[in-house]
């Protein structure tokens, strides 16, 4: 009798390591992250930390400042305003300028996270995702013992608003194809077209910085946002050029980081998204509601475990079976 339990036992945790080795399986960090700047809009000293997390724990942030510490998921559930920036609150307490560090998460397919900072913003950094990556890829990332769950796309969800609108059609992987239009000649109609395996995006999305007019400077900064912007953590554009000297990092930046920040916001489905999103003249404010859309019809998708080959078509960052060295419970 005790040899059928121990057979049977056996059995269970072969099937186990076979699902996780057919399946993709959920992320986290190696080790633990540190880096140091300045919010965006509050323009404060800020220090973040990034530190590994068990399985569905999701990407949790926690305010460190305050007497007690407080936490606020990275969720649908937990936007409070997507003005400029998209911010996040729980018990009156809030964290700001998200959706930056949340594409880094997001592109590099880490599922669990926590995000320690000590103030109200995630800092800036260079105002691209690019920092963060090139962080996270040193720590390391590793895979943990559960598979990760999808949503996938079954029907398409669209919305529209006046010449903007953004929508979500069934594809096998996520694809996003963006456009973008402004009254500028530097900027005019850009569009662009990406698969997303995680080395297209440290690549061609991450190092896309946010962007603004200096016409807008002056009325954004008396509102209370913009107060860190500079030179140093956004492209400027005057009437007719760039102000940074050291001019674009792409000609089509800015469609790029307007992709960078659609990831960022995707991110707080909680679960990779599986469709093909299109995109015109859209921002954080739509994509929310497009997001609100998706969630209240469930007849348009499904939770799905997806097998390795489905998603995997080009090379990823060597990674191994194992917990990280530290972990911390959500
Ligand atoms: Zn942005």
């Amino acid at each position: 009798m005790v040899d059928w339990h121990l057979n049977c036992l056996k059995t269970f945790q072969n099937l186990q390591k076979d699902n996780r080795e057919i399946m993709n399986c959920q992320r986290t960090l190696a080790s633990t992250m540190h880096c140091a700047g300045i919010g965006l809009h509050t323009g404060r000293e800020v220090n973040l930390t990034l530190r590994p997390a068990s399985v569905d724990t999701g990407v949790v942030f926690v305010r460190t400042d305050l007497p007690e510490a407080v936490s606020i998921r990275a969720s649908m559930r937990t936007v409070a305003a997507s003005a400029f920036a998209t911010t996040l609150e729980n018990r009156g307490v809030s964290i700001t300028t998200v959706e930056h560090l949340l594409a880094a998460i997001s592109g590099l397919e880490i599922d669990n996270v926590i995000a320690e900072v000590n103030a109200p913003e995630v800092p800036i950094m260079d105002g691209s995702a690019a920092p963060f990556v090139s962080l996270i890829q040193e720590v390391g990332i590793v895979e943990q013992l559960k598979p990760r769950q999808y949503l996938v796309i079954r029907k398409p969800v669209r919305i529209e608003d006046g010449g903007r609108w953004i929508e979500v059609c069934p594809c096998e992987n996520l694809k996003v194809s963006y456009t973008v239009e402004y009254d500028h000649p530097l900027i005019s109609r850009q569009s662009y077209h990406v698969c997303f395996p995680e080395r297209t995006f440290a690549g061609e999305i991450s190092p896309a910085r946010t962007f603004g007019f200096l016409s807008d400077v002056a009325a954004l900064q008396s509102k209370g946002f913009a107060r860190g912007g500079s030179l140093e953590n956004a492209v400027v554009l005057g009437d007719f050029n760039v102000l940074n000297k050291e001019g674009l990092r792409f000609p089509d930046e800015f469609v790029r980081h307007k992709i960078l920040d659609l990831i960022g916001d995707f991110a707080l489905l909680g679960y990779p998204l599986v469709a093909h999103v299109t995109a015109h003249k859209s921002g954080h404010e739509m994509n929310h509601r497009l997001l609100k859309e998706v969630l209240s019809r469930e007849d348009c998708w499904e939770m799905k475990e997806l097998p390795r080959e489905s998603t995997q078509k080009l090379p990823r960052v060597s990674i191994s079976h194992r917990e990280p060295r530290e972990r911390l419970s959500a």
